[in-house]
C-alpha cells in the first residue's frame, strides 16, 4: 500500500477545500481502502468525512422535501425522508422512519454485506463503490475500467456479471442503495461549493445519476472529484419492496436484486416502477416489467408473472452466466409480491 496523508477536516467547506483527484473523500472506508491496498486507488491524501458537521448532522435520518420546481422556493418540493451522506447501512435498515415510508431502502441495506460492514459503511460510500470485477481489481489484467483496452472478464470469468448492457464493460453495479434509490425515485443532494453563508450544489436524480460504461467507462457516477454527497432525499413509497438472490445468505453481494414501487389506488396498480439490480454496469428501470403491472388488481399474480417475463426480455447474458435470466425473472417476481403485499 502506498503511503498516503490524512485529513480530518470538520466543516463541509474544509472537506470541500482539500478534495482534488488525488485527495478522496472517505466514508466508511471499506471500499476505498479495499481499492487503495490493491493499489487501484491510489489516493494522496484521504480526506475523513467522520467528523464533519453541517446545519443537518450527516448521519441524520429524518423527514425532509424535495428540491422543488427549478424557479420555485428551495426544497418546496413533496415530502420525502432525508438519509445524510453518513448514515450507515445499519441504522438505515434499522430506522423506523424508513421502514414505514420507503421499505424498499430498509430492505437493501438489511440485506447488503455483513452486520460489521453494515456498522461502518455509509450511504453515500455505498452508492459510490467501484464494481467488484475481480479484474478491475487487480492492476495484473488490462481492463477498461482502469483506462486499458480490453474486458478480460468476456473470455475469463463472468458468472455474476452483467446481463445487460455488457458491451463494453460487463461488470454489474455492486449497490444495494443504488438500486432501491432508483425504483423509489431518490434525489442525491451534491454539494459543489460552500460559503460560510451558502451551500451551492445540485439535486441528481437517482436516474441520472448513474454513469454506463459507453458513456464513460472510468467512473459509475456523475459527481466530479472535488463535488460530495450531502445526502439523499427518498419520496415516500410505502407498496415498496427490494428482493435480491445471493450465493451465499452473508459476506456476499447480489447475484440478482430487484426494487419495486408501486402505486395502489382502489386494489388497483396506478403506477409502477422495477429496478433491477447486479444484471448491468448500472442499476436499470424496467418500463416493460411496470407496463405489465399497470391498470392490473395489486392481487393479479398472473400480472406478477408478466413483470417478471417482461423483465428478462431483451437480455445478453454471456456463456457462463445465462442462469441469472432465470434468476431475475424469480426475483422480480418476488419483489412485485413483496410490495403488493404492503400495499393497504
Ligand atoms: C464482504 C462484503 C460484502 C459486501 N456486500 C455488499 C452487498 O451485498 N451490497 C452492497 O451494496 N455492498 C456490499 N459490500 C460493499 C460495501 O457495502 C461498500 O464497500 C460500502 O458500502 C462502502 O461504503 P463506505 O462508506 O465504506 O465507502 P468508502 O469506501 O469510504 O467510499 C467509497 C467511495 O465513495 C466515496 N465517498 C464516500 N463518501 C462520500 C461523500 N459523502 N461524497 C462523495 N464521495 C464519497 C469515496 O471517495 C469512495 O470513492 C460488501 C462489502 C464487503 C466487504
Ligand atoms: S468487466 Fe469491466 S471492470 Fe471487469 S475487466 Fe471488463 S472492463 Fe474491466
Amino acid at each position: 500500500m502506498r503511503p498516503f496523508a490524512y485529513a480530518r477536516p470538520t466543516t463541509f467547506a474544509q472537506a470541500l477545500s482539500l478534495l482534488s483527484p488525488t485527495a478522496r473523500p472517505k466514508g466508511g472506508g471499506y471500499d476505498l481502502l479495499d481499492l487503495a491496498k490493491r493499489d487501484v486507488a491510489t489516493p494522496a491524501i484521504l480526506v475523513d468525512l467522520a467528523h464533519v458537521e453541517d446545519d443537518l448532522p450527516l448521519d441524520r435520518i429524518g423527514a425532509g422535501r424535495g428540491a422543488g420546481p427549478p424557479d420555485g422556493p428551495p426544497n418546496s418540493g413533496p415530502e420525502m425522508v432525508s438519509v445524510g451522506a453518513r448514515a450507515t447501512l445499519a441504522a438505515i435498515a434499522a430506522s423506523p422512519l424508513v421502514q414505514e415510508k420507503c421499505p424498499a431502502l430498509a430492505d437493501a441495506a438489511r440485506e447488503a454485506a455483513t452486520p460489521q460492514v453494515r456498522n461502518v459503511a455509509t450511504a453515500a460510500g455505498n452508492l459510490l463503490q467501484r464494481p467488484r470485477c475481480a479484474y478491475f481489481r487487480d492492476p495484473f489484467f488490462d481492463c477498461r475500467k482502469r483506462g486499458g483496452t480490453t474486458c478480460p472478464a468476456r473470455e475469463g470469468v463472468h458468472d455474476e456479471m452483467a446481463i445487460f448492457g455488457n458491451g463494453v464493460c460487463c461488470a454489474t453495479h455492486p449497490s444495494n442503495l443504488a438500486t432501491a434509490l432508483l425504483a423509489l425515485g431518490a434525489e442525491v443532494l451534491v454539494v459543489t461549493s460552500v460559503t460560510p453563508k451558502v451551500v451551492n450544489g445540485r439535486a441528481a436524480r437517482a436516474a441520472e445519476f448513474f454513469v454506463a460504461p459507453e458513456e464513460d467507462p472510468l467512473r459509475e457516477a456523475r459527481i466530479a472529484p472535488g463535488e460530495l454527497v450531502r445526502e439523499v432525499r427518498v419520496p415516500h413509497a410505502p407498496a415498496s419492496a427490494y428482493v435480491e438472490v445471493n450465493q451465499k445468505q452473508s459476506y456476499d453481494w447480489a447475484s440478482v436484486a430487484c426494487a419495486v414501487v408501486l402505486d395502489v389506488r382502489d386494489g388497483k396498480i396506478a403506477d409502477a416502477r422495477v429496478a433491477l439490480g447486479a444484471v448491468a454496469p448500472v442499476p436499470l428501470l424496467s418500463k416493460a416489467a411496470a407496463d405489465a403491472l399497470r391498470g392490473k388488481s395489486v392481487r393479479d399474480e398472473a400480472a406478477w408473472a408478466a413483470a417478471a417475463d417482461a423483465a428478462v426480455v431483451g437480455a445478453t447474458p454471456l456463456p457462463r452466466n445465462v442462469h441469472k435470466v432465470r434468476q431475475l425473472r424469480a426475483c422480480v417476481g418476488r419483489a412485485v409480491a413483496a410490495a403488493a403485499a404492503r400495499s393497504k
